[in-house]
């Protein structure tokens, strides 16, 4: 078999979650909370099932929740989003990513990609015969010089992923930010797909920039949003997708033959929910608590903390202390102390080594005690 990612692996999640189970190792390697769901959402969930929404929804999505989105988009961010043609309803924001690189990348266009990136995208552009053009961050504090990105792009420059707040590093895009691209991306037919699963997690007052802020972004933009991120249920893979009706109109020829749509009851409890309460208010307080003890926590250890602007991600740099792989480093975390942690060079194609590790702190307060405990071993 003449494979098409030859070089892929399986992803860092999988084998740390792995490698964490096996040796009964605290997990805040892959990203997902370790609390209860909310009974309340599980309720009208069930409710759904009960009544007997429980075979196809319509493909692009259910209505009530199309405009829910619709509306959430006009509240915070100023921006129109018509509901019947340009919000689509998807399995989470991986396959939101999946569709939209599908709907627009031909063979041989090149995408720009900020490295440490989350791991579904290259392989995906590469998968339909793009080019990824990587262009690396770094620590402390992951910022982008535009004036080097410009440098990457080519006649061929289809599009640019952005991701933010950022995973893995928690950094988020600036105002000054979103105004260089906006003078780079001038002119130009570049698309963009900017991932904001984590636009309800920023902290310290910082303001989530959306490219739905910004006409000049926004008409040539697919924004990825995620459930699993706002209601705590990463397993319900559940998510959506917008992007001006021409861009979203390729996104569902792609989407219909991909998964159709997405599971009826999860929709409609989700609907339900979000129409009787008002939860984006508090989830950045509610992660930003667990930002700060799991901090405070680790700053006694020997660990050297980054910045954490957005995410419920903490990455840590242990270059102070040794210069052994980070690979190695994360590993032996979980055999020798118990925790289990995501090396960050697994998000760089070169494989871009700054010794630094990502925990996930959407964890009850006592897990990330436990771990701390454990940390403070090394
Ligand atoms: N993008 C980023 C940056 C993520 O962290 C994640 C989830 N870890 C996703 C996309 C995918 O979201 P989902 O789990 O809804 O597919
Ligand atoms: N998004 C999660 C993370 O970054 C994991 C997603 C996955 O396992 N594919 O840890």
């Amino acid at each position: 078999l003449n494979s098409k990612l030859p070089t892929v692996g399986t992803t860092i999640f999988s084998v740390m979650s792995k490698l964490a189970q096996q040796h009964n190792a605290i997990n805040l390697s892959q990203g997902f909370p370790d609390y209860a769901t909310n009974p309340k959402l599980i309720n009208f969930v069930a409710d759904a099932m009960k009544d007997g929404y429980n075979q196809y929804a319509p493909m692009q999505g259910l209505q009530i929740l199309r405009e829910l989105v619709a509306e959430k988009m006009d509240k915070m961010y100023g921006a129109y989003y018509h509901p019947e043609t340009e919000v689509t309803i998807t399995a989470g924001g991986t396959q939101a990513i999946f569709t939209a690189l599908a709907a627009v990348i031909n063979p041989g266009d090149e995408v720009i990609i900020f490295e440490p990136a989350y791991d579904c995208y290259s392989p995906t552009v590469k998968l339909l015969g793009g080019l990824v053009k990587p262009f690396e961050l770094h620590a402390p504090d992951y910022s982008i010089d535009w004036e080097m990105v410009k440098k990457l792009f080519t006649a061929n420059t289809r599009m640019i992923i952005l991701n933010s707040p950022h995973n893995p590093s928690g950094s988020i895009l600036s105002k000054a930010d979103i105004q260089a691209l906006i003078k780079l991306t001038k002119n130009t037919d570049i698309l963009i797909i900017s991932d904001e699963v984590y636009e309800h997690i920023i902290f310290d007052g910082e303001k989530h920039e959306s490219v739905a802020l910004y006409p000049e972004l926004q008409e040539r933009s697919f924004i990825v949003a995620s459930y699993g991120k706002l209601l705590h249920t990463t397993g319900w893979k559940l998510g959506y997708c917008l992007a001006p009706a021409k861009l979203m109109a390729e996104f569902r020829k792609i989407h219909q033959f991909n998964v159709f749509s997405v599971n009826t009851p999860m929709q409609l409890g989700v609907a339900n929910y979000l129409k009787s309460e008002n939860i984006y208010d508090s989830l950045s307080s509610f992660f930003q608590q667990k930002r700060d003890l799991f901090r405070s926590l680790l700053s006694e250890t020997k660990f050297k903390l980054l910045p954490c602007k957005g995410s419920y991600f903490q990455c840590v740099s242990y270059s102070n202390f040794s210069d052994e792989k980070d690979i190695d480093m994360a590993k032996r975390l979980v055999t020798d102390f118990g925790v289990a942690g995501i090396p960050v060079s697994a998000f760089y194609t070169k494989g871009t080594d700054d010794k630094i590790l990502r925990f996930c702190f959407a964890k009850e307060q006592d897990t990330l005690e436990k771990a701390v405990e454990r940390l403070l071993k090394v």
